[in-house]
């Protein structure tokens, strides 16, 4: 990583023709002698004895120059802009935490399960999904007033996945501890700036865990990931800190030693009806925490990343486990400052009785489910396990302030053409 800067002599045969054409954006090919700079700025350069050009970019048309350009306005070039400092420091970033992400999971004997993308359960409790056709959409068949899927291509409706869990919990029940990290696909209309159409994330899933070892996991790999970058994105750290935020590098340093808060959801409100904050959403037990709710927690109150545990039922997916209270799951969110939740998980119900109940509550078909059903028939464990969203946890590292820059590609409602 870094630049290197290269001194050419003006006795080189193509200088006059070639080096001093040279701009922003051109390739070349150079050899010469790597020696101790004595100027000002970096330690070593490189002293040419032949430069050669191999692509040349016109700087009359070359859209990228040295100057800073906006976010909004490098996205709308993401062919050429991680060839700028921040997104090539974002590209190296991300790879390095992919790397800590299954480094650590692999070093807890955790194994890699690959999820199915295209999946037939219309719904797995999160989120809108996206239908996966081979129909000519200008001619669906039809029967009874609906759309035939008996004549689609997998003889069903089937959709893009909003999340491996379904299948990952199949994987812990054959062999202990697994995790799933790949795409997921959510069409929800939510223009925000910690929403994607396409995301990544990462999903253990643990037999014979409950809800204290699955958030102890979730801060032990929150952790491992935060020191991975610190120890080897240095420069890159350096440069969020300086250009994108400057306290990124001290929270990051400050969260791999200190602890986490635990609050349950209940305790959570209390504090938010007692706030002397104005929140655009109105707070009362039963609601659905906001990401202004859950900054306020982290920011205002707690100063440091907040689980927040036990959710009302109503407002979580069917598969949370029950407590002995009737009201509440076993739920865990991890909240963050500056965004709010990067992490939601849960202890899964894995008595069959009550999941069925819940399935039948939720206005869900059990008989959509008989094969989840069963992992609660035959030698069912309690179990757990969570999802991280990958980008959240960039957007945390790096400082960056919309998710559409820590990803390639970002897919957002009405744009998909890079
Ligand atoms: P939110 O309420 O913030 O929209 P969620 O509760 O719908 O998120 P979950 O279903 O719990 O999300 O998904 C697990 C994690 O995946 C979230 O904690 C978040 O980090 C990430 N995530 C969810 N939706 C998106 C999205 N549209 N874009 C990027 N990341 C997402
Ligand atoms: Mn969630």
């Amino acid at each position: 990583m870094g630049s290197l800067q290269i001194i050419a002599d003006g006795k080189l045969p193509n200088y006059k023709d070639e080096v001093l054409a040279l701009q922003t954006g051109c390739s070349i090919k150079v050899t010469g002698l790597l020696a101790a700079s004595p100027g000002k700025g970096q330690r070593v350069e490189l002293q040419a004895d032949e430069v050669t050009v191999v692509g040349w970019a016109d700087p009359a048309v070359y859209p990228l120059q040295k100057k800073r350009h906006s976010f909004e306005f490098l996205r709308t070039i993401a062919h050429l802009r991680p060839r700028t400092n921040t997104f090539g420091a974002v590209a190296r970033v991300r790879s390095a935490m992919s790397y800590a992400i299954h480094t650590f999971f692999q070093e807890r004997g955790f194994i890699y399960i690959h999820t199915p993308i295209i999946t037939g359960s219309d719904c797995e409790g999160a989120g809108e999904m996206f239908r996966v056709t081979k129909f000519n959409l200008d001619q669906i068949p039809q029967k009874d007033g609906h759309a035939d899927f008996t004549q689609d291509f997998f003889g069903g409706p089937a959709s893009l996945t909003v999340s491996g869990q379904l299948e990952a919990e199949i994987y812990a029940h054959a062999m202990g501890d697994v995790y799933t990290f790949g795409p997921t696909f959510r069409a929800e209309d939510s223009n925000t700036s910690r929403h994607l159409a396409e995301f990544w994330m990462v999903e253990p899933e643990m037999a014979f865990c409950d809800l204290q070892c699955n958030a102890e996991l979730a801060v032990q790999l929150l952790k491992y990931v935060f020191a991975h970058v610190l120890e080897n994105c240095e420069e890159d750290m350096k440069f969020f800190n300086r250009f994108i935020d400057s306290t990124v590098v001290d929270t990051l340093e400050k969260l791999v030693s200190q602890d986490f808060e635990y609050l349950t959801y209940t305790e959570g409100i209390e504090i938010l009806l007692k706030a002397k904050e104005k929140f655009e959403f109105p707070v009362n037990w039963g609601c659905d925490l906001q990401s202004e709710h859950e900054r306020y927690l982290c920011e205002k109150v707690f100063h440091k990343p907040l689980i927040l545990v036990d959710y009302p039922k109503e407002i979580k997916a069917f598969y949370m486990k029950l407590n002995e209270d009737g009201k509440t799951v076993r739920a865990m969110d991890v909240l963050v400052p500056k965004i709010g939740e990067i992490i939601g998980g849960s202890q899964r119900e894995d008595d069959h009785d009550t999941l069925v109940e819940r399935i039948t509550e939720m206005n869900l078909n059990p008989e959509d489910y008989w094969w989840y059903l069963e992992l609660r028939k035959f030698g069912s464990t309690p179990h757990s396990g969570f999802g991280l969203g990958f980008e959240r946890l960039i957007q945390f590292v790096t400082g960056l302030a919309n998710i559409r820059d820590v990803i390639p590609f970002p897919r957002t409602p009405g744009n998909v053409s890079f």
